[in-house]
């Protein structure tokens, strides 16, 4: 139907007729000239209508915004003056002769450049009109470059693209299953995977030696920002492989993509440990492009006699951490009393702080409601800090893990809100994480998956398992965590020992995944890989704010479909059908 998309229009083309087939993005009535703005995906380009042609002017007079168009004529330079450097076809327009509508539209519920005035519910619920705006179109064409090189890569390294079940068995990522009930086994239900790692790992079972697979995931997560129930991964994994060998695959397949897709050089990858990521960063995946890092002050805190210090200073599972913002002095009271109330949102009772003024003058020379229980130890640590006049050093003191992420959190929002980057991108790996995280009554859970191997010995991780690190990596770029993977455990005696310590005993690992308990009795070679999470890479390398952003039909924050208003009711037949009997529509009926 078309010889051309609106969107390439320029002068190479000019003199020749074309004919272009796309949306009525904007309708001018110029005293008897209209000019239509015509889109399609590629973008926009200008038609000019006379009232010469009498029968296109005619349609082109009752055509309004969002109407099908088809167009004919001829293109041309556009007069001096009109020209319009910013848009890529601003140089040339089409003289049309023909106009053609191929399909009405009602007025659409947001002007697209208009967006902005709605809220993303409305944009949600008419996703379909919201894809046609050119930032939407360019992200999404984004991702698809993004996938095509993927693929591209991993083929080009030996990896088969594997299909694995979407109707399975509960996969242990530790996130809630998606269940779907089944017709044919009344009361069983599958579940959506929320990986395919026990798939892949059987894959490697089976000598594939190199898999991989764009692949959805389905997790029924509590609401966090910026998670979707259903998300892609970029899934890897391969056999006879070490830490290097897949740390490298991953490397240079990101390093590539940027390079082919944003035309960007990656700096180097430095690897941190998990425990020097915490301690420095007070997070597991720090954003290296802001140059703030906490600072320990236990050893002086235990000094002083103010118990809100010297308590976490001396506790086993304490720390007070310092961060010093340099040029902060200046933070007036209410931005002060802000931050105080942002690092609550993370369980921090406080945020205490020092001014320096003028060092010089000593304690004089320093502003801040806690300096008076320390001055015993306060010029060591403005010393250990690095404090100059004109710098604020905030105090964070309480358990480790509330003064890592309050800490950890603020040092990204300064990093945001006093603009302290000091790269576009700054990627790392993150490394030796240990193997078990213990909740608050102790008991373990895998920091990464029970499938992960332990750096040590069945023997050494069963004598103290706490203090087990695990072969674990993540990659990070920008403070979010791209991806992550590990070398799996191949021999069924670590297999056994470390379900063994997560206290799921033989009949539950039996019955939640002997197959791959059995296949590890079969000749399972070394084995690792990984998984990038594709939509916050998309987002990342998009500029786009939220993974929402970057998928076509993404649902809410409350895990729902505005459009299609799923998840839907159904029939009683179709319960009947499944076995299923819901508890308040069997009472609301009296059959209970
Ligand atoms: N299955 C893991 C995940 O979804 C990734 C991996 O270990 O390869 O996080």
């Amino acid at each position: 139907m078309r010889s051309h998309y609106c969107g390439q229009l320029d002068e190479t083309l000019v003199d020749q007729t074309v004919t272009l087939c796309g949306w009525v993005h904007r309708r001018r009535d110029h005293g008897g000239v209209i000019f239509l703005d015509m889109r399609d995906r590629d973008g926009i380009a200008q038609v000019v209508v006379d009232p010469d042609t009498a029968d296109a002017f005619a349609t082109a007079d009752r055509a309004r915004s969002e109407f099908v168009l088809r167009i004919s004529g001829r293109v041309r330079l556009r007069p001096e003056g009109t020209q319009n450097p910013k848009m890529p076809t601003g140089m040339v327009e089409v003289l049309a002769k023909e106009v053609e509508v191929l399909n009405t539209a009602a007025t659409p519920p947001f002007q697209l450049d208009e967006h902005g005035k709605v809220g993303e519910d409305v944009r949600l619920k008419y996703r379909y009109i919201d894809l046609r705006r050119p930032e939407m179109i360019e992200k999404l064409r984004l991702r698809s470059r993004i996938s095509h090189h993927v693929r591209a890569f991993l083929e080009g390294q030996g990896f088969l693209d594997i299909e694995t079940p979407i109707l399975t068995r509960a996969t242990p990522e530790g996130a809630r299953d998606y269940l779907v009930p089944s017709r044919t086994h009344p009361g069983s239900f599958f579940a959506l995977p929320q990986s395919p790692q026990l798939f892949k790992q059987l894959l490697m079972v089976s000598g594939f030696d190199r898999y991989y697979q764009i692949a959805k995931c389905f997790r029924d997560e509590d609401l966090r920002a910026d998670r979707q129930p259903e998300f892609t991964q970029i899934d890897i994994e391969a056999s006879f492989v070490e830490e290097e060998d897949i740390m490298g695959i991953a490397e240079s397949m990101i390093r590539g993509l940027f390079q082919d897709v944003l035309n960007v050089e990656l700096p180097a990858f430095p690897r941190m440990t998990w425990a020097e990521a915490m301690h420095r960063y007070g997070s597991d995946k720090p954003d290296l492009r802001i140059p703030l890092t906490l600072v320990d002050v236990d050893d002086l805190m235990q000094q002083v006699d103010f118990k809100v210090f010297s308590g976490p200073a001396s506790a086993a599972d304490g720390r007070v951490a310092a961060l010093k913002v340099a040029g902060g002095a200046s933070m007036s009271r209410k931005v002060i009393d802000d931050y105080t109330k942002f690092v609550g949102i993370y369980g921090a009772k406080g945020l205490a702080w020092i001014k320096v003024n003028e060092r010089a003058k000593g304690l004089e020379g320093l502003q801040s409601p806690i300096v008076k229980f320390m001055e015993n130890v306060v010029e060591e640590l403005l010393d250990r800090v690095g404090a100059q006049d004109g710098d604020i050093v905030f105090f964070g003191a309480d358990k480790a893990s509330v003064v890592n992420e309050a800490l950890g959190a603020l040092r990204v929002k300064l990093g945001e809100d006093l603009n302290l980057y000091t790269s576009d991108w700054a990627p790392l790996w993150v490394v030796d994480f240990p193997m078990f995280e213990a909740d608050d009554k102790g008991a373990l859970s895998p920091l990464h998956h029970p499938f992960t191997s332990p750096s040590c010995s069945p023997e050494e991780l069963k004598a103290d398992p706490a203090a087990a690190l695990s072969r674990a990596y993540d990659m990070v770029l920008n403070g979010t965590e791209l991806g992550g993977g590990s070398i799996r455990i191949h021999d069924q005696q670590m297999q056994s020992t470390v379900l063994e310590i997560l206290g799921i005993g033989e009949e539950e690992a039996r019955e939640k995944f002997g197959f791959l308990l059995d296949a590890l009795h079969y000749g399972a070679p070394p084995h690792g890989g990984l998984a990038f999470g594709l939509d916050r890479l998309v987002m990342l390398m998009s500029g786009a704010r939220t993974i929402r952003e970057v998928i076509a039909f993404p649902k809410t924050q409350s895990a729902s479909c505005p459009m299609t208003e799923a998840p839907g009711e159904v029939s009683l037949e179709q319960l009947r059908e499944l076995n299923i009997r819901l508890r308040q529509k069997a009472k609301a009926e009296g059959q209970e």
